[in-house]
């Protein structure tokens, strides 16, 4: 069986939904062909276009008391989907029954408010689609994640419970006579109580490798709007070139230092099983796109930028000038760990330690608490440019013009925290 992940971009509108079609049936055809039994696709769906980001809106809002203006992002979302069932000739209300009131309770926390009406993107988008399919006389059933892929209740960075998951899943994969396609939620999961829950942003690729893992699938596809994995951004560089292969190592380097590629957490479910990921592009359903595997081709052979947008850069002092290092380290990560912050670079020097993290609503809370073990400084608005496959003159050439708060560089990674333009 293979896996294969639809983004946001990939079903923004009527049109991406015929084009799942038409790459659903590719994929059936080959299995046919080759003369396999028709042993299924596992299609997995993130919510449509920018719908997840509409609906953290709409949680701001009921949160700050604007009751309003979040009950008008609500209406312009479902409208959104209906526009869209309409032109792909579904009839709202029959053939799908959308959530008619928003499910928020000011007795929950904002966390797991955010969780309940956040996954409705994914409800909604694979609805649409597991009922368009359907309609086009495939075979389908349309899979509830929340009651299959079981978290704990760690509010919008729900932890995977994969003992209990992969006996679920593969049980309702296993059957006989399942239909050949089974369409289901990324990003979302739920407790054993029953509520939703969310993976983290950017989810539904951690969703697609763990759905392979369990499935132990021939490979998963991640179908983006890109050709595959380009050695830049190409809102930003404009000359990039296709890297066709790699290994599961670069592919967790790449993520890590902020590739928009795919999510971090992605690779070591697939590299456990030794599941290839292919990363093509959903415009061009037959070109090669990028395969991550175990005999993937490495090191990159062109240098590869990425960016890391929106970092703090946090200095410690010892507030006593008697800075033991490795001390105040576990201090110092106890807090970060804590307080959920995200860690993307460290340096130190005999009396200052300093940390490059995401900056998030986590950071000024985690400030307060490093202050009252240490003099803490900060600057905000950096980003963090990795560049790998790096020579002398690539740095010179990528620092020129930037304003640069710190380097490390090794013999072919460069690491910069360069200060973002206005
Ligand atoms: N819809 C979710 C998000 O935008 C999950 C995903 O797209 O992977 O973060
Ligand atoms: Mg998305």
């Amino acid at each position: 069986m293979k896996v294969y992940k639809f983004g946001g971009a990939s079903v923004k509108d009527a049109e991406g939904v015929r084009n799942v079609e038409r790459i659903v049936r590719l994929a059936l055809n080959d299995q046919m062909a080759n003369d396999q039994m028709v042993n299924g696709l596992m299609v997995v769906v993130s919510a449509m276009g920018k719908t997840t980001n509409a609906l953290e809106r709409v949680v701001a809002f009921l949160d700050a008391g604007k009751e309003e203006e979040a009950l008008a992002q609500w209406v312009d979302i479902i409208d959104f989907h209906v526009a869209i069932m309409k032109s792909l000739g579904l009839q709202p209300g029959s053939d799908i029954r959308l959530q008619g009131e928003i499910p928020y309770d000011p007795k929950r926390s904002y966390d797991e408010n955010y969780d309940q009406i956040v996954s409705l993107g994914e409800i909604m988008s694979t609805q649409i689609v597991a009922v368009y399919l359907l309609k086009q006389g495939l075979s389908v059933e349309w899979w509830n994640m929340p009651k299959l892929l079981r978290t704990d209740d760690t509010w919008r960075e729900a932890k995977v419970d994969s003992a209990v998951s992969s006996a679920v899943i593969r049980a309702g994969w296993d059957r006989p006579r399942r239909p050949q396609i089974v369409v289901a939620q990324g990003f979302i999961g739920g407790t054993a109580d029953g509520r939703r829950t969310t993976l983290g942003r950017e989810g539904s690729d951690y969703t697609a490798a763990l759905l392979g893992n369990y499935l132990d699938a021939e490979s998963v596809t991640i179908w983006k709007d890109v050709p595959g994995i380009l050695n830049a951004d190409p809102r930003i560089e404009p000359n990039t070139v296709l890297i066709p292969s790699l290994r599961y190592m670069d592919a967790v380097e790449l993520a890590n230092s902020g590739a928009q590629v795919m999510h971090p957490k992605t690779i070591r479910p697939l590299e456990n099983k030794h599941v290839p990921l292919l990363v093509k592009p959903f415009g061009d359903p037959t070109a090669e796109g990028s395969r991550i595997a175990d005999d993937g081709v490495g090191p990159i052979g062109v240098p590869v930028y990425i960016w890391r947008k929106n970092q703090i850069l946090i200095t410690m002092r010892a507030k006593d000038f008697a800075f033991v290092l490795e001390e105040s380290l576990s201090e110092i990560f106890d807090i970060i760990h804590r307080h959920r912050l995200k860690v993307s670079l460290i340096q130190s020097s005999a009396v200052t330690i300093s940390v490059c993290v995401d900056n998030t609503r986590f950071v000024s809370e985690a400030i307060q608490e490093l202050r009252t073990h240490f003099n803490v400084t900060y600057n905000e608005n950096l980003s963090l440019l990795t560049i790998r496959g790096t020579t002398p003159e690539i740095l010179e050439q990528a620092k020129a013009g930037k304003t640069i708060m710190l380097s490390q560089t090794t013999r072919r990674t460069a690491r910069l925290v360069v200060v973002e333009q206005k």
